[in-house]
């Protein structure tokens, strides 16, 4: 694994300072949750919430970031247009996005899909049981023929999202339904990993196979070293067109 990855990670950070029973499983905010797990995989992290300036992501920031990471929920509409008009063109020029369980309905990744990202859910604390369906990928690199989580939030099908271009993890909840729940993208030169566990009362982020299959993702999505795309009229062929 590669040390030298520059990951952001950025979060809303509104419901561990609001709910009690979120701050008791994240004290430090789920930003701080996942840099910990992911600083222990070798990476270099750094963390950016809603309420910083520019939401903590800056061009700066931005332009040292190899893969950003995206948690929200509750304040989907207080991020501006602008930063995220600011992540869309970094995903189309190569950094990597994972967007994670209630992510799937930010401004970032509908944009990116085109779709509602719409889904069913409900929270009685189900277990959810994750099936590697790509056992060859490197997402789920480390992990078994299926893992368990004991409580999580169910998301059900049908899950809005345009078909993924490879389809890694699929979930049953104990409620009966299924859902897509770990989905890779292309688009332009950057790839996007939607991950679904992490509803943000249940420590799912704190379970080893959580962690590995996130880190995992952050080097999936590791940007490549290419010149960016060139596009347009072409008047010069490559190779001498001879007349017969
Ligand atoms: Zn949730």
């Amino acid at each position: 694994m590669s040390n030298s990855l520059r990951v952001t990670i950025w979060n809303e950070y509104r419901h561990e300072r609001s709910d009690p029973r979120v701050a008791a499983v994240y004290p430090d905010g789920i930003h701080v949750a996942l840099a910990n797990s992911l600083a222990a995989a070798g990476y270099t992290v750094r963390t950016a919430t809603l309420d910083e300036p520019e939401h903590g992501l800056t061009e700066a920031v931005l332009a040292e970031t190899d893969v950003l990471t995206w948690w929200g929920h509750m304040a989907h509409g207080e991020v501006s247009d602008e930063i995220v008009a600011r992540v869309h063109q970094r995903v189309l020029e190569g950094m990597g996005l994972v967007v994670l369980h209630s992510g799937h309905f930010s401004k970032i990744f509908k944009r990116l899909m085109g779709t509602t990202c719409d889904l069913k859910w409900r929270e009685i604390g189900e277990r959810e049981r994750l099936w590697v369906v790509a056992p060859g990928h490197p997402i789920v690199e480390g992990i078994g023929e299926y893992f368990e989580i004991p409580q999580e939030e169910m998301y059900g099908e049908f899950f809005d999202i345009p078909a993924p271009d490879e389809l890694v993890l699929v979930s049953w909840f104990q409620g009966g339904e299924v859902f897509r729940s770990g989905c890779c993208y292309h688009r332009g030169q950057g790839k996007i990993f939607y991950f679904r566990p992490g509803h943000e009362t249940y420590p799912s982020y704190h379970q080893p196979e959580v962690q590995r299959i996130i880190a995992n993702g952050v080097r999936w999505a590791a940007p490549v070293e290419r010149p960016s795309l060139a596009f347009g009229h072409r008047p010069e062929p490559i190779e001498e067109l001879i007349e017969l």
